[in-house]
């Protein structure tokens, strides 16, 4: 007792959590996020740890058994997922599925009566977004969706700004996301999955205008390039959506499965904020007409996995609820109407 431990979420030491006081998470999912960055940040996590998976593939399940020591009890499939409901070692369900699969996964882990992390972006339609709080509001479960930068220090300077406005009103929010994808087999590239550079990429953009301007855009246009047809025959490559928000600030955003970018411009009455790259895991870099940010490097998903245990152990409402995924996806929704309607202006009031 009395020892403490230097949070990975910020500098406030806080007393050190007993491992039988940690929650218990699964990760549901064992593909790219989950091996190569959530399972490696729950080896730094203080109040939660990994207690269990959910794979169809046996093989990844007895590896990931013996390397994170993973008792057979806590292995399920999509089969018995369900069974979950059963074993009080899981208190949280994250999942890390492809996007076509959140909805229906997230509300199968609230009715097993888990708290659920749903990765971004949060479902396919507001429909879905809609049923999911539900889902856990009915259980009686928290919900949280898979935003980390919510939890990186640069980037709550940057919240801070919209909200204090240290440089006056914001007038223009420029923000692009984007890598090159070219893996033709992936579910990325497959509209059934929820593909595409707008749903995986965008929605960093997107976020960027939203927290930096700290408004509701109340009108969207957007348009749609393709440069390589073969590719992309079902989902969009390279996406442009500019947002109107009601203090007349505007942003022009964009997002690419083929150009890669990743950067955050907000113009405000009397200086400018810059984050080149604003959307990293990590070395997010800022600075400001008045000069650099220097905040710490945090590992963002041990932050986020912290805050969200937390806010379970002591019935707090969620940093980024279900109701910030939701945001996004109606604005998603008209960005690919007004596509559809060769880049009519679509009112979101
Ligand atoms: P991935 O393709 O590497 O992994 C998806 C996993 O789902 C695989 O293990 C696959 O086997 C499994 N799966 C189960 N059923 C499947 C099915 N029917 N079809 C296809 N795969 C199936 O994808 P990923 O990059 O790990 O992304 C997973 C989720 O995490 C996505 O929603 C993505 O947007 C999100 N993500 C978030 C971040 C972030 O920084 N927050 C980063 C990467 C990915």
């Amino acid at each position: 007792m009395g020892a403490a431990a230097v949070s990975v979420s910020g500098t406030m030491p806080r007393p050190a959590v007993r491992p039988e006081e940690r929650l218990g998470i699964a990760l549901v999912g064992l593909g790219y996020y989950s091996t190569d960055v959530l399972a490696p940040a729950l080896q730094q996590t203080e109040q939660v740890y990994l207690a269990g998976i959910v794979t169809g593939t046996p093989e990844k399940a007895e590896e990931w058994s013996k390397k994170y020591n993973i008792p057979a009890s806590n292995i399920y499939n999509y089969e018995n997922f369900d069974s979950i409901a059963d074993n009080p070692a899981i208190d949280i369900i994250y999942v890390v599925l492809p996007n076509s699969m959140h909805a229906e996964y997230t509300i199968r882990a609230a009715k097993a009566g888990k708290h659920v992390i749903c990765e971004k972006p949060m479902a396919l339609s507001v429909r879905e977004c809609e049923q999911m709080i539900e889902a856990c509001e009915q259980a009686g479960v928290k919900l949280s969706i898979g935003y980390r930068l919510h939890f990186e220090p640069t980037t709550q300077e940057v919240m801070r700004i919209a909200r204090e406005k240290p440089f006056g009103n914001i007038q223009f929010v420029t923000a692009g996301a984007g890598y090159r994808e070219s893996r033709a087999d992936h579910w990325k590239l497959s509209k059934e999955y929820g593909g595409g550079a707008m749903m995986d990429m965008g929605v960093y953009s997107l976020q960027g205008a939203r927290y930096s301007t700290g408004e509701e855009p109340i009108a969207v246009t957007a348009q749609t390039f393709v440069t390589r047809p073969d590719l992309f025959r079902e989902v969009d490559e390279t996406t442009t959506f500019q947002l109107e928000f009601p203090s007349g600030a505007v942003a022009n955003c964009h997002t690419s499965f083929t150009a890669n970018m990743n950067y955050l411009l907000v113009n405000a009455e009397r200086g400018w904020v810059r984050l080149q790259p604003f959307s990293g895991y990590g070395g997010i870099k800022g600075e400001t007409s008045q000069g650099p940010l220097n905040f710490p490097e945090i590992n963002q998903q041990a932050a986020q996995m912290d805050e969200v245990a937390l806010c379970i152990k002591e019935n707090r409402p969620m940093r980024v609820p279900g109701e910030e995924g939701l945001k996004d996806i109606k604005v998603v929704e008209a960005i690919f109407r007004s596509i559809q309607a060769g880049g009519a202006r679509i009112s979101l009031t």
